[in-house]
C-alpha cells in the first residue's frame, strides 16, 4: 500500500514512525526545507508526554518543569499549586527527532489533489505523486482539508510569541493572563532563569502581546519571534482513503489551543487502523477516545465566548475562591472533565451549562 503523508510537522512525522514500526514506507511530503522551522509553539507539554509516546524520546528535549501556573486577570492573581504538571520543550528538537530516518522530500509544497480511478494524484510543485492513501497532516490551515470535501469546518484563532532575555521567579511556574475566557490570553513560560517564552491568542495577538509587555514592564530582549493559526472544531476525518490527523484534523484542545497531545493520540489510532487494515474505522475510534471531551470543550467554549467581561469577573473570583479544588481536580489534557467535575464540586452559582 502507498501512503503519503502531507507535512513533517510532529503529527506527520510520528505518525510516519508508527508506520514504519508496522513494516509500511510512508512518504512524507514537506513544504519546508528544515524540519522544526518555522516554529509556531510554546512548547508546554502536560507530564505524560513522555510516558505516552510510543516512540522513545530523549529527556534533554525538556528545557524546564512546570510546577504550577498563576492565573491573573486584571490587577489581581491567585497561584495554582500543581507539582510536576507539565514540561516546557524545545519544540525545533522535538520534530528533528520525530523526522530521523524517514523518507522526507523537502521544499514539495501540494498544491491539489484528485482522485483517480483507485488512486489519489497529488500535485505538489515538484511534480505529481500518486498512492492509495492520502494523510493530511499538514497543519491548521490544511490543504488536504480544503480539497477534501470533508465536513469539517475549523473556527481559526491566531498566535503569537517572542523569546525574550528576561529573568524571571519563580521559574517553575507559568503566567496565564486572561483578557476574555478562554481563547484569548497571554502567557509567559519560563524557559530556563535567563529565557521566558512570552505569548498570546487573541484576534489580534501581535497587539496583545506587546500592550502585555508594556504592562509586564518587559522592553528588549528579545531574542526570536514566531507565530502561527490554531484550528478549533470538530467534523470528518476520513473518507474513500483520505485521512486527516493532527491539527488539520482540529485535534486540538478548544479551550487552550494545545494540539501535540491529541495529535499523537490520534496518530496512534490511525497508524493501528492501517495496521489492522481498519481505515474507514479511524473516525469513528478517535472519536471514541477524545471526542466527547472535544465536543464538550467546545460548547463550553462557546458559551464563554458570549459572555461579557463581568461574567469572566465573576469566574476568575469563583476560581481563586475554589483555587485548592482545582488543584486537586485539573487535568492537564481534559479541560471539560475538569470544568464539569469543578462545577459539580463547587455546585451553587455555577451556570447550568457546565453540568453534564
Ligand atoms: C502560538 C502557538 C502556541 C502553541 N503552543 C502549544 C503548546 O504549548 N502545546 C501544544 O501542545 N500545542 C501548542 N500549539 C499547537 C501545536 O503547535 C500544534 O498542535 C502542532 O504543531 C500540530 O502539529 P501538526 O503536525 O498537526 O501540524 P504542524 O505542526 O502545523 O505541521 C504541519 C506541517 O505540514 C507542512 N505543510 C503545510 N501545508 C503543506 C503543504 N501544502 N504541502 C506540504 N507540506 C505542508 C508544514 O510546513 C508543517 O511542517 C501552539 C500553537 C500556536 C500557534
Amino acid at each position: 500500500m502507498r501512503i503519503v503523508i502531507i507535512g513533517a510537522g510532529p503529527i506527520g512525522c510520528y505518525l510516519g514512525q508508527l508506520l514504519k514500526q508496522y513494516g509500511f514506507s510512508p512518504l512524507i511530503l514537506e513544504e519546508h526545507p528544515e524540519i522544526g522551522i518555522p516554529k509556531h509553539c510554546a512548547g508546554l507539554v502536560g507530564n505524560t508526554f513522555f510516558k505516552n509516546s510510543r516512540i522513545p524520546l530523549p529527556r534533554d528535549l525538556i528545557k524546564n518543569k512546570i510546577n504550577g501556573a498563576i492565573i491573573s486577570y486584571q490587577n489581581e492573581s491567585f497561584p495554582l499549586i500543581r507539582e510536576n504538571a507539565a514540561f516546557v520543550i524545545d519544540r525545533e528538537k522535538l520534530d528533528k527527532k520525530l523526522c530521523e530516518g524517514l523518507e522526507i522530500k523537502k521544499e514539495t509544497k501540494l498544491l491539489s489533489l484528485e482522485k483517480k480511478d483507485k488512486n489519489y494524484l497529488l500535485y505538489t510543485n515538484k511534480g505529481t505523486f500518486s498512492c492509495d492513501v492520502v494523510i493530511g497532516a499538514d497543519g491548521a490551515t490544511s490543504m488536504v482539508r480544503k480539497k477534501s470535501g470533508l465536513k469539517i469546518k475549523p473556527v481559526f484563532y491566531k498566535g503569537v510569541q517572542f523569546r525574550i532575555k528576561q529573568k524571571v521567579t519563580p521559574v517553575d511556574m507559568v503566567q496565564v493572563h486572561f483578557t476574555r475566557p478562554f481563547l484569548h490570553f497571554c502567557w509567559i513560560i519560563p524557559e530556563d532563569e535567563k529565557v521566558i517564552r512570552a505569548g498570546s491568542i487573541s484576534p489580534e495577538p501581535l497587539r496583545t502581546l506587546e500592550s502585555f509587555m508594556q504592562k509586564m514592564k518587559i522592553k528588549n530582549g528579545i531574542i526570536e519571534k514566531m507565530g502561527g493559526v490554531i484550528s478549533i472544531g470538530y467534523g470528518e476525518t476520513y473518507k474513500d482513503g483520505l485521512i486527516l490527523v493532527g491539527d488539520a484534523a482540529c485535534q486540538v484542545k478548544p479551550l487552550s489551543g494545545g494540539g501535540l497531545y491529541y495529535g499523537m493520540r490520534c496518530a496512534e489510532t490511525l497508524a493501528d487502523c492501517i495496521k489492522e487494515e481498519k481505515i474507514s474505522s479511524y473516525d469513528s475510534k478517535w472519536k471514541k477516545q477524545i471526542g466527547k471531551e472535544i465536543r464538550s470543550s467546545l460548547k463550553i467554549r462557546n458559551f464563554l465566548e458570549k459572555r461579557d467581561i463581568s461574567f469572566l469577573e465573576m469566574l476568575f473570583n469563583l476560581a481563586k475562591k475554589n483555587h485548592h479544588l482545582i488543584e486537586k481536580i485539573a487535568d492537564f489534557e481534559r479541560h471539560s472533565f475538569s470544568v464539569f467535575s469543578l462545577a459539580r464540586a463547587i455546585g451553587k452559582g455555577i451556570p447550568k451549562i457546565l453540568f453534564r
